[in-house]
């Protein structure tokens, strides 16, 4: 079993290299959430930590582990997201050289954010595939090492630490709703709250518009699906068809998965805003809009993780205000 390759020494150890180096985010309970599902709800507030989002903990695991001479030669990455802004500000403090490929379609907001945070950055190519022959002609040519956003060893033992925290702070938890998408958080996560107790439900959820791990799992084997523009957009992509570790880890883990259409993401996004008084951004609402929803009825105290706050603020804007967003009919043109 996969999930033995991830034992809670290993998750504790994570914890102790990390430890000064990422916030342990407050757990706090939502007497709304109770209140509507009968069953104590608590929400694991990880969109507090640094860079907006719990990427940060694996991040800085992986860059921990490299020796001396590797760390001189620098890491890379692709993603323009939350593991970008993680990597780069995690490289930045142990003054390591990172480089960020993405494609020429990224926006010029997304590339100044990263660029501001210290990395450097390479635009090549026309799409996400693209960027990555780049980085893989870094590693290759260079010397760099890819930091991947999640089929990592390192990477899933620091997004783990979450699992430790969280059975700290509720140990009598019934159930666990973790965002999916490739699967490195609820690999975590998973592994080490059911090495502390084996009877913990760990639910997964994905939006409805091209959730790749739920796919891969329904087929049995890593399966590619069609990208399509998502208020989560956190966990869009693939999970790789060449999936060494999160795949199986959710096969044998993950008790349930659950896929919301936008109108409910939104739904959990303004939730969290009026009720919560949190900004979370799409990938982090998935619970919430499962609780709201009524497609989970939870038996004993569950606990809600949020992933991370970046939304860009204009559309939660119009989100919070009541406005019924579909991003698909926007990018339309
Ligand atoms: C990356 C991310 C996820 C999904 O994590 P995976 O390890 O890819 O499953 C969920 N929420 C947020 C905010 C993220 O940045």
């Amino acid at each position: 079993m996969p999930g033995q390759q991830f034992q809670l020494t290993q998750f504790s150890a994570a914890r102790e290299r990390i430890g000064s180096a990422v916030l342990r985010t407050p757990m706090v309970p939502s007497p709304s959430l109770s209140e509507r599902t009968g069953v104590p709800v608590f929400l694991k507030m990880e969109h507090h930590q640094t860079t907006g989002s719990f990427k940060l903990r694996g991040a800085t695991n992986a860059l921990l582990q490299l020796d001396e001479d590797t760390r001189r030669r620098g890491v890379v990455c692709v993603s323009t997201g939350n593991h970008g802004r993680a990597l780069a500000f995690a490289s930045k403090r142990l003054g390591v050289d990172c480089t960020i490929c993405m494609s020429k379609l990224v926006p010029q907001n997304k590339v100044e954010a990263i660029r501001e945070l210290g990395a450097q950055i390479v635009i090549t190519g026309a799409s996400q595939d693209e960027a990555q022959l780049e980085a893989d002609r870094l590693v290759a040519e260079n010397g760099l090492t890819l930091v991947p956003p999640f089929d990592h060893h390192d990477v899933i033992c620091g997004q783990g630490t979450l699992g430790l925290e969280i059975m700290e702070d509720v140990p009598d938890a019934h159930t666990i709703l973790v965002p999916l998408s490739g699967g490195g958080l609820i690999a975590g996560v998973a592994a080490a709250a059911k090495e502390t107790n084996p009877a913990v439900k760990i639910i997964g959820l994905s939006m409805e518009r091209g959730a790749a791990m739920a796919a891969s799992l329904k087929a049995g084997r890593p399966v590619q699906v069609t990208e399509e523009p998502s208020l989560a957009d956190s966990l869009g992509g693939g999970i790789g068809l060449q999936n060494q570790y999160t795949f199986q880890i959710a096969r044998d883990l993950v008790d349930q998965v659950i896929l919301l259409p936008e109108t409910e993401i939104a739904e959990g996004i303004r939730h969290a805003y009026w009720q919560e008084r949190q900004v979370i951004e799409g990938g982090a609402a998935v619970g919430i809009a499962a609780l709201l929803n009524g497609d989970l009825k939870p038996e004993g105290p569950v606990v809600m993780l949020l992933s991370g706050c970046n939304i860009d603020m204009s559309l939660h804007h119009r989100i919070i205000g009541g406005e019924n967003v579909d991003l698909a009919e926007e990018t339309k043109g």
